[in-house]
């Protein structure tokens, strides 16, 4: 399967990924809510029919009450009469309270709190049910004239003294009150949910905000990804060539393809700096892409830095030479510290250091020296150069930074040499510092723990 295959592939699951993470977020933008919504209804209706259960068992205690209030005054209707206007007025609850006789064709109303239903015959299932099986009937109803208004309703037999059924009592109870407070509570109920609900929108939609961030974040990282491999491709393909072209260069230059004159030689000079320079922008372009994808090799052993920094000073000195810079290096006294780190790596930070000190100094020189504090090496190359500001500074050590004014507008470079330094300074656990004063110097100062004296 090709590349482009794989990557389209790739994509693809990408996409429906990020399909389905929309979907559930628009499914918890729905769902959320909707559970909130019926979660309070749902509770509301529990409470509700426990209240109303409740109120069912008050009946029946009522009823039992008046049955035991009223059981020697059944003989007498006008008594009855009287005690049931007192009950009913002491108790708002208690809507009305009417004591049935049985006749021939149903149940005559012989006293009522409502005036209206003395001298009725009521003739009714339930009337007649309660009755002949002796039990209480409790049910549910509504009022005539007002259908929000809802009572309990209890039919029951009234026994005398001796335990025989004299009569029936019908007893309404009014949910008024209740109605009234669980209406109270519904809005309060509805007015926290809305509030709620507005929240839980509020926090959804940051939600999708934070998706659509991620998506962002993943491209932008795809994006960083296709960077660094475009710069790791180019780099490497760039080698190839670029070391013919040195290569012939230097022939031609030699005379080996022929006689070359004084005037061409100068230009050749020209051309072989410049492929010098490319060179090393293709080299620092490497170390970079290494750095970022984490490829870079390290090959760690116990070393002595003084022999590295003999090496490279060595073979820097032509270039402070070219600029009549003095370098001097004070080595340490024996036996030396060891640090653990990479040898090449090592010799290409001081070469990085050490070269930036040399290219950014008109005059003066370059001094290098130890120093050895709480078990840990420190290396500082000090220059006499153009310094830098604080303000300049504090860029430094970034990728591609630069300080651009007049002083330095004639010195080639890529801003990447500092950047390196910091990176394999750090992935050998080291630590890098600089200090500077414009038109003063700088000094750059490495540190590497010690991990034993050299033996002798
Ligand atoms: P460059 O290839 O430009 O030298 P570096 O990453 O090595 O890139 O350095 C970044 C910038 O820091 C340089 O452009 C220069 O302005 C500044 N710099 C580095 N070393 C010194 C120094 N010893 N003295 C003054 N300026 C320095």
């Amino acid at each position: 399967m090709s590349s482009q295959e794989n990557s389209d592939i790739d994509k693809s699951q990408d996409a429906s990924k990020e399909n389905s993470q929309f979907i559930y977020s628009l499914i918890l933008i729905f769902l959320i809510p909707v559970a909130i919504i019926v979660s309070t209804f749902w509770g509301m209706q529990k409470i509700q029919k426990n209240i109303e259960s409740e109120l069912q068992k008050k009946t029946i205690l009522a009823k039992t009450i008046f049955a035991g209030a009223v059981s020697d005054s059944l003989d007498d209707d006008s008594l009855l009469e009287t005690k049931i206007k007192t009950i009913v007025e002491s108790n708002t609850e208690l809507k009305e309270i009417t004591v049935l006789k049985p006749i021939d064709d149903g149940f005559l109303a012989v006293a009522s709190s409502d005036v209206n239903n003395l001298g009725l015959t009521f003739k009714s299932l339930q009337y007649t049910s309660a009755w002949v099986d002796d039990k209480s009937i409790t049910s549910l109803a509504q009022a005539e004239g007002n259908k929000n208004e809802r009572y309990w309703v209890i039919i029951s037999p009234l026994k005398n003294p001796d335990s025989e059924n004299v009569a029936l009592v019908n007893m309404k109870i009014s949910l008024a009150d209740i109605d009234s407070s669980r209406q109270k509570t519904l809005t309060e109920t509805l007015i926290v949910l809305s509030i709620t609900i507005f929240f839980v929108l509020l926090l959804l939609f940051n939600h999708f905000k934070f998706f659509e961030y991620s998506i962002l974040f993943k491209r932008l990282k795809e994006v960083d990804k296709m960077k660094d491999d475009f710069i790791s491709m180019a780099s490497h393909e760039l080698k190839t060539p670029m070391a013919a072209i040195k290569g012939y260069m230097g022939m031609i230059f030699e005379g080996v393809a022929g006689k070359v004159d004084q005037k061409a030689k100068a230009h050749l000079e020209k051309v072989l700096a410049n492929i010098k320079r490319l060179d090393a922008l293709v080299d620092a372009l490497l170390d970079v892409s290494r750095l970022e994808q984490d490829r870079m090799q390290f090959d760690m052993q116990a070393l002595d830095i003084t022999q590295v920094l003999s090496e490279v000073i060595s073979e820097i000195k032509v270039q402070a030479d070219e600029k009549k810079l003095k370098i001097q290096y004070e080595t340490l006294a024996e036996p030396h510290p060891l640090i653990f780190a990479d040898y090449d790596r090592i010799g290409q930070i001081f070469e990085n250091i050490i070269g930036n000190a040399i290219k950014y100094t008109f005059k003066g020189g370059v001094t290098i020296y130890h120093r050895i504090e709480e078990g840990r090496l420190k290396t500082i190359i000090q220059d006499t150069g153009i310094g830098m500001s604080k303000q300049d500074m504090k860029g430094l050590f970034k990728r591609f930074y630069r300080i651009r004014n007049e002083k330095t507008a004639d010195i080639p470079g890529t801003g990447l040499g500092l950047w390196i330094t910091k990176e394999i300074v750090l992935k050998m656990n080291g630590e890098i510092l600089a200090e500077s004063k414009e038109n003063i110097g700088s000094a750059f100062t490495i540190i590497f723990p010690i991990i034993e004296e050299k033996k002798q």
